[in-house]
């Protein structure tokens, strides 16, 4: 599943440069400033000791898209930052960035901090009935398929509106923002429209007065085109290849 070498510090160091070079660019280009944007590594096609690499390099928010190799990674994570003198697991923020299955939601909560993929008011239900038994208050960001792809998850454009007000008044979900996928494209001017909108459906909520302090977050970008999502306001990359190449 995972190539034979783990990719060093020193590689994934060189590539966070880069990356953040990129970024730079990007927020000049559009009058943005570079602390508004964080990167999440997303681990989910490399090893563990990879994994511990990037934290090295100064990662400190890991994604991972399925709720199995969540749990792993953070149970495993724990257990050798304890052992660690100078980290602690506290130090670092589990993403869940892929499809969240009903049934896997315990699980979820159980290793994310935060959630990218809501996309139903069933699975926001459920995500606010075991968090509220298990005592937490999770963040998350409403999943809004913007390219109308039919194969996409996440909420079509038309019903992300009703969907944010009804999951913004969950009283132990916190949501943070909105999160969406570009088309597998290189062409900018293919990949640009899907971050306008879910820009613009952003600004919309928040003329509406829809979430609270904490809604301000744009999820949007990967290796392909996060430069791109950068121009359009994104405030979370969602970053393997580029990172771990
Ligand atoms: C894998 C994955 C990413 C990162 O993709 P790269 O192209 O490797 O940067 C981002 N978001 C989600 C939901 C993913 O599954």
């Amino acid at each position: 599943m995972f190539s034979p070498m783990a990719v060093t510090t020193g590689k994934i160091k060189k590539n966070l440069q880069r990356i953040h070079d990129g970024i730079t660019e990007a927020c000049n280009r559009s009058g943005r400033n570079p602390d508004e944007v964080m990167i999440i590594a997303v681990t989910k096609s490399v090893d563990f000791a990879t994994v511990k690499n990037a934290l090295d390099a100064g990662l400190t928010n890991l994604g991972e898209n399925r709720a199995t190799q969540l749990v792993e990674r953070m149970t495993q994570m724990r257990a050798y930052l304890q052992r660690r003198r100078n980290a602690s697991p506290g130090d670092v923020t589990w993403h869940m960035v892929g499809h969240v299955q009903r049934n896997k939601v315990k699980a979820v909560l159980d290793g994310a901090d935060v959630i990218h993929s809501v996309d139903s008011l069933r699975l926001a239900e459920e995500i606010g009935s075991r968090a509220e038994r298990m005592e937490t208050n999770p963040r998350v960001l409403l999943q809004v398929n913007c390219s109308q792809e039919a194969q996409k998850f996440g909420v079509a454009v038309g019903a992300a509106m009703h969907l944010a007000e009804s999951i913004c008044t969950m009283k132990n979900i916190r949501v943070i923002g909105l999160m969406t996928m570009a088309p597998l494209s290189s062409d900018p001017e293919v990949v640009r429209p899907t971050f306008t909108r879910l820009r613009e459906l952003f600004e919309e909520m928040h003329k509406d007065e829809i979430g609270g302090d904490e809604f301000r977050h744009l999820s949007m970008g990967m290796s392909q085109d996060y430069t791109i999502a950068v121009e359009e306001g994104a405030t979370l990359l969602r970053i393997g290849t580029a990172l771990f190449e």
